[in-house]
């Protein structure tokens, strides 16, 4: 299996994975009820959910299914929305914060029951730690398990810098959360067993086929790719962090931007590094993120503010992991890999209908994981007459960027600034 692009580097998720067959790219006329634009989390679940209710579903991506970063990502769900329920209610009110966070909580429930009933081992462990790098954020993080309290959620529990230390197995962090309703997978055994799991259902996926227009409205909807057209009733954009000027709506307010990881060598069994097998993210504007893998490498995350390609992470992906765990020095990195991710200005998914007919779904802002596949459930639900559970998606305000053409150089010094003030 080979999904590597845009020199990002071949993922460690891939190896090990039996390649599956390469679908065709799509040449000619096609007609359906719906076509799909992006073959990640968003798509393959819209496109599954759709054709197992009966309808006609055609999926077009770009590269390979996984390609994109449902198939390249550091796998933790989280829990609830991206902003702290704290934020959400301080904008939205209790009524809505609680909708919104209890929208994204139902998503647990449906991805193991999806995974388990589409026969996917997608490697789940449970735990999942966020951690404080700076000591005047304690206190916000121990408040957090008492407002999540408020919103029904149990599963919270603050941590000592003494709990946080031997968990970690590092004294670098001040103390953090440690949540046991969540967990971590293994994102590109879900995205692939998706795939397959749509194409039994009867959906046509086509590979290699890059969309280059959407035109029209409900019921006649044509998009366009180098060697062929879909005509379709609807069209659902599922391109997220990759979609670039496909569609301006959601271009204003998507912005890409990239992350890396590098895998280890297998690091020694008696390790003291996250015995307890929990994923971890930090309090940092930006963010590191890390966990072990299944043959217990360590799968380090980190800056979006550095670099294009996967070789330039290399040194500082390795300094932020020796800050944590400076015996790691003498272990190698054996894979690195990057890919791009849609954030908005909000932090909260983007999903709309930019015209009649044509729905954006995407801009998880590094939350993808939990919601992504969940959306694409939620969409094809509402298609098959049930009540329009993303409707509280729908109706929140999400801004465009400022900058216009400038805005990617815009946000890449923004980005260098907040590393800047995570460090000091
Ligand atoms: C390195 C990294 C680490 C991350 N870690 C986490 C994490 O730990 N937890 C978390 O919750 N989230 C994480 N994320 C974000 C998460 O992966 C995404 O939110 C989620 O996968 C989005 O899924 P998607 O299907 O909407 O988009 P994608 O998986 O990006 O799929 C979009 C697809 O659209 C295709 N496409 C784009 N344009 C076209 C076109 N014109 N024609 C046809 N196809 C097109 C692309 O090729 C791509 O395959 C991470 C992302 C990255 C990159």
């Amino acid at each position: 299996m080979q999904t590597d692009f845009m020199s990002s580097g071949q993922s460690w998720y891939e190896t090990g994975i039996a390649a599956p067959p390469e679908c065709p790219a799509l040449a000619g006329e096609h007609r359906c009820d719906v076509v799909v634009v992006g073959g990640g989390f968003t798509g393959l679940s819209a496109a599954f959910h759709l054709a197992a209710a009966g309808v006609g579903v055609v999926v077009l991506e770009e590269r390979r299914f996984g390609a994109g970063a449902s198939g390249r990502n550091g796998g933790q769900l989280g829990t609830g929305q991206r902003q702290w329920v704290e934020e959400l209610e301080k904008t939205y009110g209790f009524e809505r914060a609680k909708a919104l966070f209890d929208l994204a909580e139902s998503a647990k429930p449906y991805f193991m029951d999806f995974a388990r009933t589409a026969g996917i081992d997608m490697e789940y462990r449970s735990g999942q730690m966020s951690l404080v790098h700076k000591p005047r954020l304690l206190d916000s993080y121990r408040r957090h398990v008492d407002a999540m309290r408020r919103y029904g959620y149990e599963h919270l529990h603050f941590m000592e810098h003494d709990e946080t230390a031997a968990r970690l197995g590092s004294k670098r962090y001040f103390g953090g959360l440690r949540d046991m309703g969540t967990g971590h997978i293994h994102p590109l055994k879900l995205v692939l067993g998706t795939a397959r799991a749509a194409d039994e259902a009867g959906a046509k996926l086509y590979e290699n086929t890059r969309v280059v227009s959407i035109e029209g409205e409900e019921g006649a909807i044509r998009v366009k790719t180098a060697h062929g057209a879909v005509t379709a009733t609807r069209a659902l954009i599922a391109t997220n962090g990759y979609g670039g000027a496909l569609e301006p709506m959601s271009a204003a307010r998507v912005l890409p931007i990239r992350s890396f990881i590098g895998a280890t060598e297998p690091l020694a069994a008696d390790s003291a590094i996250l015995r307890g097998g929990e994923a971890v993210d930090d309090s940092r504007f930006v963010v590191r993120y890390f966990r072990k893998s299944a043959d217990n490498r360590l799968l380090f995350g980190g800056s979006e503010a550095y670099g294009h390609g996967a070789a330039d992470m290399e040194a500082p992906l390795r300094k932020q992991m020796l800050e944590i765990y400076p015996e790691l020095e003498n272990i190698r990195f054996t894979h690195i890999w990057g890919g791009t991710l849609g954030i908005t200005v909000q932090r909260l998914p983007f999903v709309r209908d930019v015209r009649r007919g044509v729905t954006f779904c995407g801009g998880y802002s590094g939350h993808g994981v939990l919601l992504s596949h969940f959306f694409g459930r939620l969409y094809a639900e509402a298609l098959s007459g049930r009540p329009d559970r993303l409707a509280v998606m729908k109706e929140l305000k999400i801004s465009r960027f400022p900058g216009g053409i400038l805005r990617s150089s815009l946000l890449f010094a923004a980005m260098h600034w907040f590393a800047l003030r995570d460090r000091f």
